[in-house]
C-alpha cells in the first residue's frame, strides 16, 4: 500500500554521523525536517558498527593487556586476569544500544521525524520509501540530502562471508579469539582492530600491498607506530598482494605474492580481516530518476555540498574527503546550514585524525611529505614522550610530537604525534589551525603540569630552538 505524507523542508537519507546531524541541525533551525534511515537503529556505521564498538573493543582490550601483561605488575598490582570475551562483547553492545537510543532522544528533542525505511529517488523532489513494516511511502522535499555513507570495499578473490573471511563488522563480534588472525590492509581499521584482538591473545600478521602501513600518515610518525606496533608482536608483510583464499573448513588459506612480481607463498589463520579501505555507498538509491550519477568509484561529487542537482545535496563518506565520523558532522552543520540561507564552510584543513592504536596516533594539517611536495619551506620542533615528566611517570614514553611551521610567517601547518592519549590533545592543534597560531603562540600558551600536553608546547618551542625540557 502505497502512503503519501506531507512536504518537507528537508529530507536526509541516512540516520549517520552525517545524516543525523544534518537532521537535527535543520529541526533547530526551524526547518521542516525527516530522516529516512533503514537500519533498525539510528548512528549510521560510526555508532553500530565503526567507531563506537571499536572503542568499546579497544578500551577494554588495553586493560585486559595491562593486567595480564608487566604494565600491572610493574606498578605493584599482581592479578591473574580471566578474559570473558561474550561480557566484553555484551558491554559493548550495551554501550552502542544506548548510544544510538540517545540519538532517538535527540531526534525527538529538535523536532525531526524518523522515518524508518530505505528511500529511492522517484524524482529529484520525491522519494519512494520501504518502510519496515512492509508498506510503502511517498515523501517530498524541498531539498534532500544525500548521506548514505559507505560500505567495505571487497578484495578479488577474497569473498568475505563473515564467518571466516571479515569485514570490520564481523571482526568486531567474534565469539572466540583466533588463533592466528591475518589483517588484510596496515590502514586504520586493520591497525586497530589487529590491536584488539592481539592484545586478547591472537597472533596478527599484517598483510599491506604498499611498502609502508597507513599511507597517508606522516612518514616518520608511521615508522614510529610500525615499530610499536612490531615490538607489540604484530608482524607485518608489506610490500605483499593476496591474490586468492580458500575456506578450509576452519582454516582460510591464503595465496600472497610480493607486490612487485615473484614467486607466490602459502599463509594460513583462522579469520582473514579484509580491511582495504571502504567506498561510497550509493545501492538502491535510484540516482538516475534524480537525474545524477556516481562517478567510476562510487562516489557523488559536490561543490559546497552541493550535487549536480539543485536541491539535492551530498554529504559525509558517500561525497569527496577523509572518510571520518566528526568530518561528516561538519559537512552536516555546513549543509543545513547554507539550505536556512546562512553563510557557513568546513575548514578541510583543520580536520584532525586519529589512530586509536596503542601508542595513539594524531595529526592535523600537513605532514612533511606534502609540504616537501608542495615545495613549501618548513621549519621542524619535535619533542620525544621519554622527556615528558607525566608519560614517564606512566611507564608510556614511546612515541613523540613534531610540529611543522611556516618558516617565514611561523604560522602552524601541521601537528603530528605518536604518543600517549594524543587523541585527546589534537583538537588544541585543530584550534590553534582554525585560529591561523602560529608555533610561538603554541610554545607561549601556559600547559599544565604534570600532562602529556607539555610535550607539544616543548615541541613548539623546538620550532625556534629554545626547547627547555630535553
Ligand atoms: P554512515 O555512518 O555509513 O551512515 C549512513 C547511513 O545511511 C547508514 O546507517 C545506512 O543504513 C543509511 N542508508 C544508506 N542508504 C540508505 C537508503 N537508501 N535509505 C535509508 N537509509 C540509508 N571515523 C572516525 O571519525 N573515528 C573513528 O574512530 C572511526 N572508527 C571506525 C571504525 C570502523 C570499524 C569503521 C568501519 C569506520 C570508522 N570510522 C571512524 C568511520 C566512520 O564510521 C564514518 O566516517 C562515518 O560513519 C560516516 O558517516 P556517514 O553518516 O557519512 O555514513
Ligand atoms: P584505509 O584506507 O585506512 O587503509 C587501507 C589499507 O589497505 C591501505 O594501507 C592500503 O594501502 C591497503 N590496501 C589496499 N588494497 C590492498 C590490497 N589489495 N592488499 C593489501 N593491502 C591493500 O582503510 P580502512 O582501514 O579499511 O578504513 C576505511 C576508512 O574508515 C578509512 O578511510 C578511515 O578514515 C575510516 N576509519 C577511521 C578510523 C579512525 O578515525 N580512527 C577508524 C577506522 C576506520
Amino acid at each position: 500500500m502505497l502512503r503519501v505524507m506531507n512536504t518537507y523542508d528537508v529530507i536526509v537519507i541516512g540516520g549517520g554521523p552525517a545524516g543525523y546531524n544534518a537532521a537535527i541541525r535543520a529541526g533547530q533551525l526551524g526547518l521542516r525536517v525527516a530522516c529516512v534511515e533503514g537500519r533498525p537503529t539510528l548512528g549510521g556505521t560510526c555508532l553500530n558498527v565503526g567507531c563506537m564498538p571499536s572503542k568499546a573493543l579497544l578500551h577494554a582490550s588495553e586493560l585486559y593487556e595491562d593486567a595480564a601483561g608487566p604494565a600491572f605488575a610493574k606498578l605493584g598490582i599482581e592479578v591473574k586476569p580471566m578474559l570473558n570475551l561474550a561480557q566484553m562483547m555484551l558491554q559493548k553492545d550495551d554501550s552502542v544500544a544506548a548510544l544510538t537510543r540517545g540519538i532517538e532522544h535527540l531526534f525527538r528533542k529538535h523536532h525531526v521525524e524518523w522515518i524508518r525505511g530505505w528511500a529511492q529517488f522517484e524524482t529529484a523532489q520525491r522519494l519512494h520509501v520501504a518502510l519496515a513494516t512492509g508498506e510503502a511511502l511517498s515523501v517530498e522535499g524541498k531539498n534532500i540530502v544525500i548521506a548514505t555513507g559507505s560500505e567495505p570495499t571487497p578484495l578479488p578473490g577474497v569473498v568475505i562471508d563473515n564467518r571466516r573471511i571479515l569485514d570490520s563488522t564481523g571482526a568486531l563480534a567474534l565469539a572466540e579469539v583466533p588463533g592466528h588472525l591475518v589483517v588484510i590492509g596496515a590502514g586504520v581499521i586493520g591497525l586497530e582492530l589487529g590491536s584488539v584482538w592481539r592484545r586478547l591473545g591472537s597472533r596478527v600478521t599484517v598483510i599491506e600491498f604498499l611498502d609502508r602501513i597507513c599511507p597517508a600518515l606522516d612518514g616518520e610518525i608511521g615508522k614510529g607506530l610500525q615499530r610499536a606496533l612490531a615490538r607489540q608482536g604484530m608482524a607485518f608483510r608489506l610490500g605483499t598482494k593476496v591474490m586468492a583464499a580458500e575456506v578450509d573448513s576452519n582454516t582460510v588459506h591464503l595465496s600472497l605474492d610480493a607486490a612487485a612480481g615473484g614467486s607466490p607463498e602459502r599463509l594460513s589463520a583462522d579469520y582473514v580481516l579484509v580491511a582495504i579501505g571502504r567506498r561510497p555507498y550509493v545501492g538502491n538509491l535510484g540516482l538516475e530518476a534524480a537525474g545524477l550519477a556516481a562517478d567510476h568509484r562510487g562516489m557523488l561529487a559536490n561543490s559546497g555540498h552541493r550535487s549536480a542537482v539543485p536541491g539535492i545535496w551530498v554529504i559525509g563518506d558517500v561525497t569527496s574527503g577523509p572518510m571520518l565520523a566528526h568530518k561528516a558532522e561538519e559537512e552536516a552543520i555546513a549543509c543545513i546550514e547554507v539550505i536556512a540561507g546562512q553563510a557557513s564552510a568546513v575548514n578541510y584543513a583543520a580536520i584532525p585524525n586519529v589512530i586509536y592504536t596503542r601508542p595513539e596516533v594524531a595529526w592535523v594539517g600537513k605532514s612533511e611529505e606534502e609540504l616537501k611536495a608542495e615545495g613549501r619551506s618548513y621549519k621542524v620542533g619535535k619533542f620525544s614522550f621519554l622527556a615528558n615528566a607525566r608519560a614517564k611517570i606512566n611507564h608510556e614514553t614511546e612515541g613523540l610530537v613534531k610540529v611543522l611551521a611556516d618558516a617565514e610567517s611561523d604560522r602552524i601547518l601541521g601537528v603530528h604525534m605518536l604518543g600517549p592519549g594524543v587523541s585527546e590533545q589534537i583538537a588544541e592543534c585543530a584550534l590553534g589551525i582554525e585560529f591561523s597560531a602560529s608555533a610561538e603562540d603554541l610554545a607561549l600558551t601556559c600547559h599544565p603540569h604534570p600532562t602529556r600536553s607539555e610535550a607539544l608546547r616543548q615541541a613548539a618551542m623546538d620550532v625556534h630552538g629554545w626547547m627547555m625540557q630535553a
